[in-house]
């Protein structure tokens, strides 16, 4: 279903990447991973720049292909995430989809980078090719793994690692960190991440009004513009129009006869054909870890640093075994799905939950049947269109017998 809000979402995405393109230097550009504390750079005074989301491009413009070569000659081994090796072969090939879509000749050079490791070690050897490439300073929060409970001495140590990512942060900018603007920032940031959680719940309705596939697209904001009072006003538009369509019984799909969850990256290269082959087949994907890994309920501007260690902790990537199943079962029921998608991306091991047997544990608790697709996020030679079409069709036609 085409939503009326898309065409404020692309206005918004452009102006983001014009106001990154811009020569500002009052206002530094800060390269942050995607689940980084991008607050407490825009409380530094600065633009951030997510390479991630440039990966995602790269995926869904389906020139990652032509870019991780590139890479590979560089060292870089093809078996690494995708998103690494083909952000890195754009840069190296000196093309970039940013110019097609945004008149962006590259991504913005990084007077900064910052790098947060709760989510895989990927993102330091990333960050750390540009900062020696551009020369500039590289700050890493270091995040303990796979934690149940996020409290006492382990929430201690997060903050006061926050603490320190804070004052390198300004050691490297040369500013002092205003730490009202922080509070506010953060306060704006709990605001969209809500109405973020609140959009995506509407599809716990029957018939869904977004799916997973409509989520990848609509999350833009979230990533790359939260602590901003454009993102929130982007996603209380969405919502609006979202609750429009419950009060209407409007669907994402024509027919909407099953609904699945999908845990794991999205394949970038394949979202258009994977969306038209689920709705074809009256099946809405109404629930994904990968959507949801930008709620943050944890946001507090009371406790600014405390509550974003503990917030950028508690992403389900970086939960133990046991929490990852709990959540798992819990959205299963909330969004009443009839089975599970796991995409195992050879690339990214750490957001493939399919390798050490949670779907079998899941299963076990929730009775609900699941396929695992092998695939990846952008590097299609490790996706088979035509192997994962019979295993979709395969499972729905199972599941509608
Ligand atoms: S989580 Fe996976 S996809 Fe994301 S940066 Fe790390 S390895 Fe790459």
């Amino acid at each position: 279903m085409q939503l009326r809000a898309n065409a404020a979402l692309k206005a918004l995405m452009r102006e983001y990447f014009q106001d990154l393109g811009a020569e500002d230097p009052a206002r530094p550009v800060a390269w942050c991973t995607s689940v980084g504390p991008a607050e407490l750079l825009r409380a530094y005074g600065c633009r951030v720049y997510f390479p991630e989301n440039h990966g995602a491009l790269l995926g869904v413009t389906r020139t990652a292909g032509a870019c991780i070569p590139h890479a590979t000659a560089a060292g870089y081994s093809a078996r690494i995430c995708s998103y690494l090796s083909s952000d890195i072969g754009s840069h190296l090939r000196g093309r970039t989809p940013l110019a097609e879509a945004y008149g962006l000749a590259a991504p913005p050079r990084p007077d900064l980078l910052v790098a947060s490791d709760n989510q895989c070690r990927e993102v330091e050897e990333w960050f750390g090719y540009y900062a020696r490439h551009y020369n500039a300073p590289l700050v890493v929060a270091r995040v303990p793994k796979f934690l149940d409970r996020i409290e006492g001495h382990a929430l201690d140590y997060l903050t006061s690692e926050m603490e320190q990512v804070a004052e390198r942060i300004g050691r490297a900018l040369g500013r002092a960190l205003d730490h009202g603007r922080l509070a506010e920032t953060l306060a704006c940031s709990a605001r969209a991440t809500a109405l973020w959680k609140e959009a995506l719940a509407c599809a716990r309705h029957r018939p869904a009004p977004l799916t997973f596939f409509d989520g990848t697209v609509q999350m833009g904001p979230i990533v790359v513009l939260r602590g901003t009072a454009a993102c929130e006003d982007y996603y209380r538009l969405l919502l609006a129009e979202l609750r429009q369509c419950l009060d209407e019984g409007r669907g994402a799909l024509p027919a909407e006869r099953l609904r699945l969850y999908w845990d794991g990256m999205p394949v970038w290269g394949r979202l258009r054909a994977l969306s038209e082959l689920f709705a074809s087949l009256e099946t809405a994907v109404v629930a994904s870890t990968y959507c949801n890994s930008w709620v943050f309920d944890a946001f507090d501007a009371a406790e600014p640093l405390r509550s974003t260690a503990r917030a950028y902790a508690e992403i389900f990537i970086n939960r133990s075994e046991a929490w990852k199943e709990e959540y798992l079962e819990r959205a299963c029921a909330d969004f009443q799905v009839d089975g599970l998608v796991y995409h195992d991306a050879l690339t990214c091991p750490h957001n493939s939950n399919s390798r050490f047997g949670l779907p079998e544990r899941v299963k076990r608790r929730t009775g609900l049947p699941y396929i695992v697709l092998d695939g990846d996020l952008n590097d299609l030679r490790c996706y088979s269109d035509e192997q994962s079409v019979i295993k979709i069709e395969t499972f729905i036609e199972q599941l509608k017998q």
